[in-house]
């Protein structure tokens, strides 16, 4: 039997795993995808402590993973299916078979929020993408456009520069609501035209993307925008359909936890962005994954 079983390879999850093996526990950590979690779809952390003019997503986690694996974390490929209660312990069913742990920390992040309009999903990898880092390379001198308005929306549109001949940013509202310094920096850049009180309605093209049905949200008069791709940016989904039934969860679907990251089980946990909290950041989930290890610790020894 695992002393802890953490589900998800993100900062939240290398960083339970770090604190884990430090307090003595034999931390494995299950990763269903590449390790890594978000962080590897931006290009660029500016507001992670520690590394003044930024650093690289995939290169900051590839420090996390060397840490966490130095320290003895055990680190497996694997998805978990399904989470059972019996009796004191858990039950994991994987993709490779079962795992029975005393704990469990639940750290299975977020995942992009679809539009929800027609021809996403018929169009999704064709000119659709919610991914800048992964997919801009291929929009070379083409005009594209990003949807959103928060921080990642205005990063990634800001990313875009570097490869896209234009990028139209369409925002709902007449003002962003991604922090001063990425606001300023986008504007400022001549190949980013915001279009204010703006929605996408439709996303047509026959094999790959080719226009963009818009609305005015004010006045409701339709418009239309060519562009060879659309970046997604308005929202996060947790990653919490697993947990259902299981823990509490918000309206949202955010695991609730208290300040000690308990969830409404003993002996499961939740840290990062899955969980119901003010500002998901590779600083908060870091954070959260420190505190949920070590509470975890003290519910295995009953200190
Ligand atoms: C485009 C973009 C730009 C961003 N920019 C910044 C920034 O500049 N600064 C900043 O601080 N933050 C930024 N963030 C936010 C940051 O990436 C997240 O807050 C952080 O990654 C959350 O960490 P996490 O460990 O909670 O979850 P995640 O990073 O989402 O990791 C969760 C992991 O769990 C895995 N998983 C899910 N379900 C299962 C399962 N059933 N079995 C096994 N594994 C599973 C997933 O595959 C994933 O790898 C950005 C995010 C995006 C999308």
């Amino acid at each position: 039997m695992k002393d802890i079983v953490i589900i998800g390879a993100g900062p939240a999850g290398f960083t339970a795993g770090i604190y884990a093996v430090r307090s003595g526990m034999d931390a494995l950590l299950l990763e269903r995808r590449a390790t890594g979690g978000q962080v590897l779809d931006t290009d660029w952390i500016e507001n992670y402590p520690g590394f003044p003019g930024g650093i690289n997503g995939a290169e900051l986690m590839g420090r996390f993973e060397k840490h966490a694996r130095d320290l003895g974390v055990s680190i497996e490929s694997d998805e978990v299916h399904e989470i059972r209660r019996e009796q004191d312990s858990f039950v994991l069913r994987t993709r490779k078979g079962e795992i029975k742990t005393k704990t469990v920390i639940l750290a299975t992040g977020t995942g992009p929020r679809p539009l929800g309009v027609e021809g996403e999903d018929r169009l999704r990898g064709k000119g659709v993408s919610y991914c800048a880092v992964c997919d801009g390379f291929f929009f070379r001198d083409q005009e594209v456009a990003v949807v959103g308005g928060g921080d990642a929306a205005v990063e990634e549109a800001h990313f875009l520069t570097r490869f896209c001949s234009k990028i139209y940013l369409i925002h709902r509202r007449d003002q962003l609501r991604a922090v001063g310094s990425l606001q300023r920096r986008a504007l400022d850049n001549p190949k980013i035209e915001p279009l204010w009180d703006t929605v996408v309605t439709e996303i047509r093209g026959e094999n790959s993307v080719e226009e963009l049905i818009l609305k005015n949200t004010k006045t409701g008069a339709p418009g239309n925008l060519k562009v060879g791709g659309v970046f997604i940016y308005v929202g996060l989904v947790a990653n919490s359909y697993l947990y259902k039934g299981l823990v509490e969860l918000d309206e949202r679907g955010f695991v609730k936890t208290d300040v000690e990251m308990g969830t409404s089980v003993p002996g499961l946990f939740a840290a990062g962005d899955v969980r119901k909290t003010p500002l998901r950041q590779v600083v908060t989930a870091v954070a959260d994954g420190a505190v949920a290890a070590i509470t975890a610790e003290k519910y295995i020894t009953g200190s």
